[in-house]
């Protein structure tokens, strides 16, 4: 029998064993059966490597040189490896449409259409009829015409693209114009001046910042001008002494002399969400019929699809953006197609639109229910995290976010978590174990308190955010990390 040597010093580097023979014992043939020899092999010559500092330094412990320890830490390296980067997390955040975690979910109809147009061919660009070459728009333009009232329509990858093509493909090296009171920024570096210089326009600014008038745009119109374009303002609001121009007469003035107008809807909705007592949003269907030639909208705002570009509009003009070779470079894939159809068939039945369609479910969620779901978790949220948080069941205002409607909110009820007096730092701490837990949950920094807003966490799902509740890692100040 060896004698048993006991660790003081740490294990020396000469007693790690080789790749060779760890991959050849019993613990490690279950990985190699799960993750194949080169990954094994990989992240084990980076493992033994991290060993073998340890040991030089002499932190080693003897124990974690056994084959099973060995197996388990590679075992521990190859999951968090294997995680796919793009993660589902709980919004709680209290904004429904949030860019940053993916705008709108889509139903169980799109889901479906996507995955069968994975892993099927489908006549993308094949016209059944004819047998001929088909045209991907034709399978969603006369659903987009049916329920916008539109003469044609195309799709792009997303609205600044549908932008960027109309402004390409109808106004090169000429004038377009803007009110001074439109000329937005979107979040992530979405700048109508900056898109306008790209797709080789003339942008002529009209009017002042908060007060733009019919004779500002008669008096910018020239022989160079291309277009009107309207802009929806929707990620603010200016109140106070404003003045704008109204679609009727900006089509009127435009109709006059010959140039057509566009409106970039941004959010734009199919419906009237009063339907729902929700905030107003100007509809697709009003701006075509108050006479804009062209309106641009985006697909996973409001309308609650895919992540596209819509353009509706005049049959003519529509035709030219179709035949700009930016239309070929950001044209949409069959997910997008697939998905953009499903959802736009829900809208044929408005009346189980609120059911069905997950944004627009969301939005409607009744107050009380929201409530009790607080109510309910509250409790458990305090016990878990013990006297060091006071945790309180709170009314919340939600917002639909991604720019509609920027002033509106919704009322809510969520969760406000604050720090017991004296425990410094206890708050960030709380925000970053949410965010370390199998799926994170994301909530508001704000007014030293963290707000969790139970909007957004459908009922289904509760069972999920409760039962990760005790995988919550909370490091006391001073314990090491
Ligand atoms: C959101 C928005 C855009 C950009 O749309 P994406 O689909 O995000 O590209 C453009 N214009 C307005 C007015 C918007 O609100």
């Amino acid at each position: 029998m060896p004698p048993v040597r006991k660790v003081v010093e740490g294990a020396p580097a000469s007693e790690i064993p080789s790749v060779d023979r760890l991959l050849h014992t019993r613990p490690f043939a279950a990985l190699l059966a799960q993750h194949g020899r080169t990954r094994v092999t990989a992240l084990l010559r980076e493992h033994l490597e991290e060993v073998r500092r340890a040991a030089r330094a002499g932190r080693l412990e003897a124990a974690t040189l056994a084959d099973g320890a060995l197996a388990a830490a590679l075992a521990a390296r190859l999951t968090e490896a294997v995680r796919p980067p793009l993660r589902a997390v709980f919004n709680l955040t209290g904004t429904v449409l949030h860019t940053n975690l993916g705008r709108a979910l889509l139903p169980e109809e799109a889901v479906g259409a996507v995955t069968r147009a994975l892993t099927a061919p489908v006549n993308l660009e094949f016209d059944l009829e004819s047998g001929g070459r088909g045209e991907r728009d034709s399978l969603l333009e006369p659903l987009l015409c049916e329920l916008t009232g539109a003469q044609a329509a195309t799709v792009v990858n997303n609205n600044a693209a549908a932008v960027l093509l109309l402004l390409a493909a109808l106004a090169p090296r000429r004038e377009v114009l803007v009110s001074r009171g439109e000329l937005i920024e979107i979040g992530g570096s979405f700048r109508l001046p900056d898109i306008m210089r790209r797709a080789g326009a003339r942008l002529v600014e009209v009017g002042t910042t908060n007060r733009t008038h019919l004779k500002d745009y008669v008096e910018a119109l020239g022989p160079r001008s291309a277009l009107l374009l309207k802009v929806h303002t929707s990620n603010y609001a200016i109140s106070g002494f404003t003045a704008s121009v109204p679609l009727e007469k900006l089509v009127k003035l435009g109709r006059a002399r010959g140039v057509p107008v566009a409106v970039d809807l941004g959010s734009g909705s199919l419906v009237d969400l009063g339907r729902w007592q929700l905030p107003r949003e100007p509809t697709v269907r009003e701006a075509l019929a108050a006479g804009a030639d062209l309106v641009t909208f985006s697909g996973d705002k409001l309308l609650g699809g895919p992540q596209a570009g819509l353009i509706v509009g005049r049959a003519d003009l529509i035709d030219r953006l179709r035949k700009d070779p930016l239309k070929r470079a950001l044209r949409v894939s069959k997910l997008t197609v697939a998905a953009l159809e499903a959802v736009l068939a829900l809208y044929r039945a408005p009346e189980f639109l609120a059911e069905r369609l997950p944004t627009l479910r969301l939005l409607t969620r009744p107050p009380g229910e929201i409530e009790a779901q607080a109510v309910r978790l509250q409790p458990l949220v305090q016990r878990v995290l013990g006297d060091s948080y006071e945790v309180a069941e709170v009314p919340l205002a939600s917002q639909i976010g991604s720019g509609a409607l920027p002033v509106d909110q919704l009322p809510s009820h969520g969760l406000a978590i604050r720090a017991a007096r004296g425990s410094r730092g206890a708050l960030g701490r709380l925000e970053a174990a949410l965010r370390a837990l199998p799926r994170p949950v994301l909530g508001r920094l704000k007014d030293k308190a963290l707000w969790l807003d139970m909007r957004c966490l459908e009922c289904a799902e509760e069972a999920e955010l409760v039962g990760q509740l005790d995988k919550l890692r909370l490091i006391s100040p001073g314990a090491p990390a």
